[in-house]
C-alpha cells in the first residue's frame, strides 16, 4: 500500500522542479553512476559533479522517495546513543570525532541550503537547537553526565531542569539537555535542493528506473536497470535500507547481516495556535520525537520500541499500534485531546550492527563505494559522508575516511552484534 509523507505531499503541492531526464533507457557512459536519490545519492552527485566528474544518478522511484523524504527533518550531531554511552562503547576519542563529523555535516548542509536559497529554493532550514528530553529519572541522570563531557570536548550543550521544560512536558518528563547548534529542515525540500545544485553542476538524474544489477567489469562497473545501463568507472551505492540487495549482486551478502531495514512512522496534526515547542525535541533515548512546524502543526514520530516486531519490516505503510502511540502523545501526554491528525506515513531506515554508518569502498570490490546504515540518523551524517566518498573516489585523502570504513565488519575481530531494539543500537535523535 505504501504512503506519502507530509513533506512529499507538500513538495508536490507547491510544485517540485522536474529534475529527472526520465527513465534510464539505452546504453550510457559516465565517470560515476550513483544508485539512489535520497540525501546520500544527491549529495554524492553534487560533490562529484562539482569535482568535474560526469555523474549519472539512477533512482527506482523519484528524488526523495525513500527515508530522505519521509524523516523528521532533525539535523542533529553525534551518535545513535548519548555521548556518555558513545564514549563507553566506541572510546572517548572516537565519540569526539563522530560528534565532530556531525558538526562538519551541519556546516556543509547549511552552506548548501544557503546556495539553494540564492537560487530561490527554500529547504525549510532553521537553527534553533534541539532538546533531548529525559523520559525517566535514569535518562536525566545520563544527561547530567553527558553535558559536562560534551563541554569538555569542546561541543555546545546545556542542562535543562524539569521546571524549565516546555510547559506541557513537565508532568511526564524529567528534564532535558539543550544542544544549541542543531537544526531542522523540510526533508523532501532539502533533498530536492541538493539535487537542484547537483543538476546545475552537471549531474543527470534518471527516475522510475530500479537498478537490477551492478557488476564489476574490466576497469569499471556496469549498472543495469530494466531498460538501460550505465558503464562507469565507479559506482556509489546510496540505497540505504536496500543496500543488502545490491550488495548481494557484488558478492557482499554479508551486508544483510550488518544492516537491518527498520520501519519508522510519523504523523502530522492540524495547525495548533499555541506555540508549544521552540525547537525539535526527542525523548526516551531518541525513540520519541516531535517538532512544531512554522504553521503550528505538530510532526510526531517514533515509539517503535513499543512494537519492535511489527516495525522490523521494509513496508512504507503506516500501521497500528505505533500510530495509536503517536496520537496518544498528542492527545494524552500533551493534553490536546481535540487536535486532529491530518497525515500519517512510514519510511524505512537502515540500522547497522554497531550503530554506526558504513562509508567507504565496498570490501571485495575495486570500483564500488557505499554510504548508509545511518541507524535512523542520516541527516546527521550523509552530506559529509558523501563528501568523504567523493574524496576517496578522486584518489584523495580525507581525515574522516577511517571513521566509518565498512571493512571493519570483515576485520578479524568484528564489532559484536547490537540488537537494533537495545539502547546501543538507537539513534540519539529521531529514528
Ligand atoms: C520516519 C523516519 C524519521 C526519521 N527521522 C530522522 C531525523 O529526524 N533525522 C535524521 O537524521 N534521520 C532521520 N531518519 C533517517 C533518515 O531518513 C535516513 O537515515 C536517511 O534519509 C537515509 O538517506 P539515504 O539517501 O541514504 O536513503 P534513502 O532516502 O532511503 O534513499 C535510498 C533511495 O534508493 C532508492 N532505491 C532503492 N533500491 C534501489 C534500486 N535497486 N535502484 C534504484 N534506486 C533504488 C530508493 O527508492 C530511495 O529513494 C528518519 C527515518 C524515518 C523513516
Amino acid at each position: 500500500m505504501g504512503s506519502t509523507s507530509f513533506w512529499q505531499a507538500e513538495l508536490s503541492a507547491t510544485g517540485a522542479p522536474e529534475l529527472s531526464s526520465g527513465a534510464l533507457r539505452g546504453v550510457h557512459e559516465a565517470d560515476v553512476a550513483i544508485v539512489g536519490a535520497g540525501v546520500t545519492g544527491t549529495a554524492a552527485a553534487l560533490w562529484l559533479a562539482r569535482a568535474g566528474a560526469r555523474v549519472a544518478v539512477v533512482e527506482a522511484r523519484r528524488i526523495a522517495a525513500g527515508a530522505s523524504g519521509r524523516n523528521g527533518g532533525f539535523l542533529l550531531c553525534g551518535t545513535a546513543t548519548g555521548y556518555t554511552t558513545a564514549s563507553a562503547t566506541y572510546g572517548r576519542e572516537r565519540a569526539r570525532r563522530i560528534w565532530g563529523y556531525g558538526v562538519t555535516n551541519h556546516a556543509l548542509a547549511a552552506a548548501l541550503v544557503r546556495e539553494a536559497h540564492e537560487l530561490g529554493w527554500d529547504c525549510g532550514y532553521a537553527r534553533h537547537g534541539s532538546l533531548r528530553v529525559a523520559a525517566s529519572a535514569g535518562e536525566m541522570e545520563e544527561l547530567r553526565q553527558c553535558v559536562p563531557l560534551l563541554l569538555e570536548d569542546g561541543w555546545q550543550a546545556e542542562l535543562v531542569e524539569r521546571d524549565a521544560l516546555p510547559v506541557r512536558l513537565r508532568a511526564a518528563y524529567h528534564g532535558a539537555a539543550f544542544y544549541p547548534a542543531d537544526g531542522e529542515v523540510q526533508p523532501a525540500r532539502y533533498v530536492m535542493g541538493l539535487a537542484l545544485l547537483a543538476q546545475r553542476a552537471g549531474a543527470i538524474f534518471y527516475g522510475e528506473s530500479p537498478v537490477t544489477d551492478v557488476s564489476e567489469t574490466r576497469g569499471g562497473v556496469l549498472v543495469t536497470s530494466e531498460l538501460g545501463s550505465i558503464q562507469a568507472r565507479t559506482a556509489v551505492l546510496a540505497t540505504n535500507a536496500w543496500l543488502p540487495e545490491l550488495g548481494a549482486r557484488l558478492n557482499a551478502s554479508w551486508l544483510s547481516s550488518v544492516l537491518t531495514p527498520t520501519r519508522g512512522q510519523m504523523l502530522v496534526t492540524e495547525p495548533i495556535p499555541e506555540r508549544l515547542f521552540a525547537c525539535p525535541c526527542y525523548a526516551d533515548e531518541g525513540y520519541q520525537y516531535w517538532r512544531q512546524l512554522a504553521d503550528g502543526r505538530l510532526a510526531v514520530g517514533g515509539w517503535r520500541n513499543h512494537s519492535p516486531a511489527s516495525e522490523a519490516v521494509a513496508d512504507e505503510t503506516p500501521a497500528q499500534p505505533i500510530q495509536q502511540r503517536l496520537a496518544g502523545f498528542v492527545h494524552d501526554t500533551l493534553g490536546l485531546a481535540a487536535t486532529s491528525v491530518e497525515h500519517r506515513w512510514a519510511g524505512i531506515m537502515s540500522f547497522s550492527r554497531d550503530g554506526l554508518p558504513l562509508v567507504g569502498r565496498l570490501p571485495g570490490t575495486r570500483h564500488c563505494y557505499l554510504a548508509g546504515g545511518y541507524t535512523g540518523h542520516g541527516n546527521a551524517y550523509a552530506v559529509h559522508a558523501a563528501h568523504v566518498l567523493a574524496a576517496l573516489i578522486q584518489g584523495e585523502q580525507d581525515p574522516d575516511a577511517d571513521l566509518f570504513d565498512p571493512a571493519r565488519f570483515l576485520a578479524a575481530d568484528p564489532p559484536g552484534p547490537i540488537d537494533p531494539n537495545s539502547k546501543a543500537g538507537e539513534p540519539e535523535g529521531a529514528q
